[in-house]
C-alpha cells in the first residue's frame, strides 16, 4: 500500500501543513538538530543551511501545466561506508533498468510516443521561446511526470495543448529516420499517421484505468494489462486458478499480461527473464546479482537473492518467498522496493505496475514511529471496531522512517509519503510487514510550500492558521505514521473471506485507505498520545482534524470541473469528509461556513467528530472483514465519487488565484560511481537541477525494451 499524493501533493499537504518548517518539526520531536534546518521565517523554496560554506538547497525548480518539480536531499550519505554506498549505487541501477516497463504497462503506445518526442528534443535542443515547439516539450515533460500520456492522478489522457498536429508532423520530419522509433519498413509519414490520432484524438484511450461503473473496466481501460478482453472473460480465466480456502494464496495475475486470442482462448504473458519485459528485467538482474554479494547482512542478501530468483522464474510462489525474506530483513540500514508491487493501475486490482525505490534508514525519526508500533496491541484493543474483527495479536509491525535515496518507475517523479508492504494479507498476518514513512520527501514538499498562501485561503480563522503553523507538521507526521503502522495493520477478515481485491473489487483500495486513515484520525485525539509523549497536547489532534476537512475541500482543485474523483486516496478523503458532515449535521459537528462567496469547513465539535470517525471505521472494518461488496459500492459511490459542481468550481477558482500547481513530483538524486580498474572506489551523490535533462539521460541510458511489447 502507498500512502500517496494525498499527503505529498501541494494541494493537500499545503493546505494541511503549510507554514511548519522542518526546524519546527525537529523542535517538537526534541530530536537532534535538524540536518537542513530551514529558518521558520525564511522563504519557501530554499533552506537556510546552518553551514555558511554550503549554498542553500533549492527545493523547487519549475512549474508547467498542473505540475511542480521539486528536489529532495539524502542526509548522512557521506557517512556511509564504501560498501554501503556501492550497494546503493547497484540498487539505483537495478531500479532505473526497469523504467521503460512502467511506460509500456500504462499504455501500449507510450514508448512509441515518448521515443518520438525525445528524438525531436534531442535533435532540436530545449526551446528558447514560447510557441508550438515549447508546447511539444511541455507535453513531453508531462509525459515523463506521469510515465505516459495519462495524468498520474486522474488517469485521464492529456492532450498536447498548444501544439497542432501539422506542426508536430513538421517537427518529426526534421529528425533523421534512423533516430525515430519506426516499425520495420515504416516511413516517417506512416509513423506520424500512426501517432497523430493516439496523441491528438481525445476520444481514443481516454482513461488508463477506467472505474466508471457504467463501463467494462477491462475493455474501457487503456492500460496494457489486458488485450482484447472484458471483465467477464478475465474473471472466467481466473476461475481455473480458484484459491478459495487456500491459506497461502499467491497474488494471482500480479506479473503477467492477458491477451484474448481470435479463437477465444487467453494467453498469459509472464513478466520474467526470457518472457515479456525480459530484456529490461535481465538488466535489473545484472545489478541485483552484483548487489547481494555485498549486502549488509545475510538477511538482506537472502531477500535480494530471492527477488532475483523470482525474476528468473516468474513463479508467484517465488514472489511470496521473496516477500517473506524481505520482511525478515529488518536490521539493515538500506532497503529496496522493486518490481510489480502495487495494483492501483489495474481496474481489477490484480496486476502490478513496475516501481522501484531505494531507501536508507532515518534513525532519529524512527524513534517516534517505534513508540506507536510498540503500542499496536493497545491501539487494537481500544479500537471502536467490533470485537470479532479485532486481531488478538498484532504481528510483526516494522515501522520506520526512511530517506529515499532515489525512486523510479511508478514511484517517481510523483512520490508517495509512506509505504506499507507486502500486500498479501496472509504474509502480513503470518510473517509481519514493513511500514515506512518517507521522511526526506515529506520534508522537501513542506519546505517548498511555505509561501503559497493555500493555508490562509482555505482556513476559516486565524486560530486555525495558527494551530496549523504550530502543530500541523507533527499532526501530519503522526497521521502518516499511524495510517501505516496501526491503520493498515489493524483488523482481521472473517473466516473464509478472501482478500479485499477479490471481494470488494475496485472499491477495495479506496476503502482500505479510508480504513487506515480512520484508525489514525480516531487516535489522533486520544489522550493516550500525551501519555506516550508523542504529542504535547490535543491541539495536535485538533490541527489534524482541521486539516483533514480542509484537505477535502482543497483536493477538489486537483480535479477538472465536471469530472468525478478517480484516485483511491482522493476518493477516500472525500468519502470520509462527506460522510462525517452528513452524519454530524444535526449535532453541528462541522459547520459549512459561507463567507464572501467562499466556502469553509469548520470543525466545531472535536470529540464528536472523533466519535464519528470511529463509527465510520467500525462500518468499513465490517465491510472489509465480511467482504460485503454491495455496502462497499454504496458507501464509495454515494460519498466518495461525485463533487458538488458549484463548490468544485469555486475551489478551483480560489486555488488558481494562488498560482500554485496542484501536483508535485521530484527530480531524483543521482549516485555517481568513481571506477578504478573496474572497481568502484567511491560513490558521490549529486542533486541534479534540470528535470528534462535527467529524464533524457534516463531514456538514453536505460531504454531496455523494444518499442512494441
Ligand atoms: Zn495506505
Amino acid at each position: 500500500m502507498r500512502l500517496a499524493q494525498s499527503l505529498v501533493c501541494p494541494a493537500v499537504a499545503l493546505a494541511l501543513f503549510a507554514g511548519c518548517s522542518p526546524a519546527r518539526r525537529n523542535a517538537v520531536d526534541a530530536g537532534p538538530a535538524p540536518k537542513n534546518a530551514g529558518d521558520a521565517g525564511a522563504s519557501s523554496a530554499v533552506s537556510a543551511d546552518a553551514s555558511a560554506s554550503t549554498p542553500p538547497f533549492v527545493y523547487s525548480t519549475e512549474s508547467f501545466a498542473d505540475l511542480r518539480i521539486l528536489r529532495y536531499q539524502v542526509h548522512g550519505f557521506d557517512a556511509l561506508t564504501l560498501k554501503q554506498k556501492t550497494l546503493l549505487y547497484y540498487l539505483q541501477e537495478a531500479s532505473l533498468s526497469g523504467r521503460d516497463i512502467t511506460y509500456d504497462q500504462k499504455f501500449a503506445h507510450n514508448l512509441l510516443i515518448r521515443r518520438t518526442l525525445e528524438a525531436v528534443v534531442n535533435h532540436k535542443g530545449m526551446p528558447r521561446e514560447p510557441g508550438e515547439y515549447r508546447a511539444l516539450v511541455t507535453y513531453l515533460k508531462r509525459m515523463w511526470f506521469s510515465n505516459g500520456i495519462h495524468h498520474h492522478a486522474s488517469n485521464r489522457k492529456f492532450l498536447p495543448e498548444g501544439l497542432r498536429p501539422e506542426t508536430f508532423a513538421a517537427l518529426v520530419r526534421e529528425v533523421s529516420i534512423g533516430k525515430l522509433p519506426v516499425a520495420p519498413g515504416e516511413t516517417v509519414d506512416q509513423l506520424i499517421a500512426r501517432l497523430t490520432p493516439i496523441m491528438f484524438d481525445p476520444t481514443i484511450a481516454v482513461q488508463t484505468v477506467d472505474k466508471d461503473a457504467s463501463h467494462d473496466p477491462v475493455s474501457a481501460s487503456a492500460n496494457h494489462f489486458y488485450v482484447n478482453l472484458t471483465r467477464a472473460a478475465v474473471l472466467d480465466f481466473n476461475k481455473a486458478h480458484d484459491q478459495k480456502g487456500d491459506p497461502t494464496p499467491i497474488s494471482l495475475g500480479l506479473n503477467s499480461q492477458l491477451v484474448g486470442k481470435k479463437d477465444g482462448s487467453i494467453e498469459e504473458r509472464v513478466w520474467k527473464l526470457g518472457g515479456m519485459y525480459g530484456t529490461a528485467l535481465g538488466e535489473c538482474l545484472r545489478w541485483l546479482d552484483r548487489a547481494w554479494p555485498i549486502a549488509e547482512n545475510e538477511a538482506q542478501a537472502e531477500a535480494l537473492r530471492r527477488l532475483a530468483t523470482f525474476y528468473r522464474s516468474g513463479d508467484l510462489e517465488d514472489f511470496d518467498r521473496y516477500n517473506v525474506a524481505w520482511v525478515k530483513d529488518n536490521e539493515s540500514s538500506i532497503d529496496l522496493i522493486h518490481g510489480f508491487i502495487e495494483t492501483y493501475g489495474d481496474p481489477l486490482n490484480m496486476r502490478g505496475t513496475y516501481e522501484a525505490m531505494v531507501e536508507l534508514n532515518d534513525t532519529v525519526a524512527t524513534r517516534r514511529i517505534r513508540t506507536i508500533s510498540e503500542q499496536a496491541q493497545w491501539f487494537e484493543d481500544n479500537s471502536p471496531i467490533a470485537k470479532a474483527f479485532k486481531k488478538e495479536k498484532v504481528v510483526g509491525i516494522n515501522a520506520r522512517v526512511v530517506q529515499v535515496v532515489m525512486a523510479a518507475g511508478d514511484s517517481a517523479p510523483a512520490m508517495p509519503g509512506g509505504v506499507n508492504l507486502p500486500n498479501a494479507d496472509w504474509i502480513r498476518t503470518t510473517h509481519g510487514s514493513k511500514s515506512v514513512t518517507l521522511g526526506n520527501v515529506l520534508e522537501a514538499s513542506e519546505a517548498a510550500q511555505q509561501d503559497s498562501g493555500v493555508l490562509e485561503e482555505f482556513a476559516a480563522s486565524t486560530r486555525e492558521v495558527e494551530r496549523a503553523r504550530s502543530y500541523g507538521t507533527l499532526a501530519r507526521a503522526l497521521l502518516v505514521d499511524m495510517h501505516e503502522v496501526i491503520g493498515h495493520a489493524s483488523g482481521k477478515l472473517s473466516e473464509g473471506v478472501q482478500d479485499v481485491s477479490s471481494t470488494l473489487g475496485h472499491y477495495g483500495s479506496t476503502l482500505e485507505e479510508a480504513r487506515a486513515d480512520l484508525v489514525a484520525l480516531y487516535y489522533l485525539l486520544d489522550p493516550r498520545l500525551i501519555e506516550l509523549k508523542l504529542v504535547p497536547s490535543l491541539e495536535v489532534g485538533r490541527a489534524a482534524y482541521d486539516s483533514f476537512m480542509r484537505g477535502a475541500l482543497v483536493q477538489m482543485a486537483r480535479v477538472p470541473v465536471g469530472q468525478p474523483l478517480e484516485e483511491a486516496h482522493m476518493r477516500n478523503r472525500q468519502l470520509i469528509a462527506h460522510w462525517v458532515m452528513q452524519e454530524g449535521a444535526s449535532d453541528g459537528v462541522i459547520e459549512r461556513l459561507e463567507r464572501g462567496g467562499k466556502t469553509f469547513f469548520v470543525v466545531r465539535e472535536y470529540p464528536k467528530l472523533r466519535k464519528l470517525f470511529g463509527e465510520l471505521l467500525t462500518q468499513i472494518q465490517r465491510i472489509k472483514s465480511e467482504g460485503d461488496f454491495e455496502s462497499a459500492r454504496d458507501l464509495v459511490d454515494s460519498h466518495g465519487v461525485k463533487l458538488e459542481p458549484e463548490l468544485h468550481k469555486q475551489i478551483i477558482e480560489r486555488y488558481r488565484a494562488l498560482r500554485v500547481a496542484p501536483y508535485a513530483g521530484f527530480i531524483q538524486p543521482r549516485l555517481i560511481p568513481v571506477i578504478k580498474d573496474e572497481q568502484v572506489v567511491d560513490v558521490h551523490i549529486e542533486y541534479p537541477t534540470d528535470f528534462a535533462a535527467q529524464q533524457l539521460e534516463y531514456s538514453a541510458k536505460y531504454s531496455f525494451l523494444p518499442t512494441v511489447n
